[in-house]
């Protein structure tokens, strides 16, 4: 067998009402919180108040700072963090989907290190930073479980991974905060996680401990396809889909995404196209190439699907799907090719013309 290691220290909390139910989390991690969420979901599914009503509990102090925009551009994260630090808050609370969860972390770095410009996030090395807790309201990321952070970065005109890694201390997982959730922002997160899983399964850097959780998440998933399908979710469906995002997102802290993320970052980028629906364009593409060919048949079977195209299928009419010009295609391939990290999570050398195809084949 192949040598693995594998890490992920975030204390999970599952079930109703869990944030008021562990109000004594909060206190061990300080005085002042600040709570870093989007414009609107948070008040409205009720995720917010409960936070608000265990920190009071506990007689922490915090703030709210709620300006975190899908795909989360550094200079909101610099906007963030200055209020942190003006604020002098001690741990760091994201609330959301992805962009809060990941800005949460950013945060915890920068205001930690308040001399450092937004780029020290960028660069390679661990720093100290404030304690993160994670509270998901869409499920897809799995960020409440990964130590990855995405941000975009406008200069770069694309999205990137933060160098400085860290886990949450804590996540809480309550489905209550998931009805609410549009039926598109559903599919898309759902497809997000289903991708984790996928990429995770065929990822260079795959262990026996991810392969398992992947395979587990997967089996989950399956359960899901036809609510999806049809745009309907009961409440097992619903905790279904956030245990399959928590397992995506295990999955991936030990090896890591693959190429539909990195392609796809390109398409959310330049197309506002939601990550999920990104990556899944480029899903067929990608289980075509890897060599590991009888890991393909191993996630078709558990998930029942016959083949790539049966897969790819279900994901066209969960998610949109764009169209690049000859232009775009050159550009984006040429932009990939330099991400040595990315290419090396597939076992074998890929040239620019299969980098070429893989988006062309997935063009639409
Ligand atoms: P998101 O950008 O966090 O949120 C999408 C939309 O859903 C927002 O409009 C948000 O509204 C709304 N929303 C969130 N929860 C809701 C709820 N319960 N009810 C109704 N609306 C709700 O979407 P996401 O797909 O979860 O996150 C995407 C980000 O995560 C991307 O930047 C992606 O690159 C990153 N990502 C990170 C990892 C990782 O390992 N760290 C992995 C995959 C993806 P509000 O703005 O009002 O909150
Ligand atoms: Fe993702």
């Amino acid at each position: 067998m192949k040598d693995f290691n594998y890490f992920m220290p975030t204390k999970i909390y599952f079930g109703r009402d869990c944030v008021i139910k562990n109000a004594d989390v909060f206190k061990q991690l300080g005085k002042k919180a600040v709570i870093i969420t989007g414009r609107t979901s948070a008040k409205n599914n009720g995720s917010q108040a409960d936070v608000v009503r265990a920190l009071e509990s506990a007689q922490i102090n915090y703030f709210v700072f709620d300006q975190i925009e899908e795909n989360p551009s550094v200079n909101t994260i610099e906007k963030a963090a200055a209020k942190a630090v003006e604020e002098k808050a001690d741990f760091v609370i994201g609330i959301g989907g992805g962009s809060p969860m990941d800005s949460a972390k950013a945060v915890a770095f920068l205001a930690c290190n308040p001399d450092k410009p937004v780029e020290f996030l960028f660069e390679k090395g661990q720093s100290p930073h404030l304690p993160v807790v994670e509270i998901p309201t869409t499920a897809g990321t799995g960020s409440e479980v990964t130590q990855y952070a995405i941000l975009t970065v406008p200069e770069k005109k694309t999205k990137m991974g933060i160098a400085k890694r860290t886990f949450a201390d804590a996540a809480f997982l309550d489905v209550k905060y998931f009805e609410s959730l549009p039926v598109g922002v559903t599919r898309n997160t759902a497809v997000d996680a289903l991708t984790h899983l996928i990429e995770a399964y065929l990822c260079s850097e795959n262990g026996f401990l991810s392969d398992v959780i992947a395979e587990r998440g997967m089996e989950i998933f399956k359960d899901c396809k036809y609510p999806l399908l049809k745009g309907e979710f009961d409440t097992e469906t619903r905790e279904k889909l956030l245990l399959a995002s928590t397992l995506g997102g295990m999955a991936i802290a030990q090896s890591q995404t693959s190429l539909p993320h990195a392609m796809g970052y390109y398409l959310t980028f330049f197309k506002e196209l939601p990550h999920g629906a990104a990556n899944a364009q480029f899903t067929k593409a990608y289980m075509d190439f890897v060599p590991e060919q009888d890991r393909v048949e191993k996630i078709l079977s558990i998930l029942g699907f016959e083949s790539t195209a049966d897969l790819d299928g279900f994901l066209e009419k969960l998610t949109k799907r764009v169209h690049f010009t000859e232009n775009e295609i050159n550009y984006y391939t040429d932009e990939i090719m330099k991400i040595k990290g990315k290419l090396a999570t597939v076992t074998k050398e890929i040239t620019r013309q299969d980098m070429y195809n893989m988006f062309k084949d997935s063009n639409k």
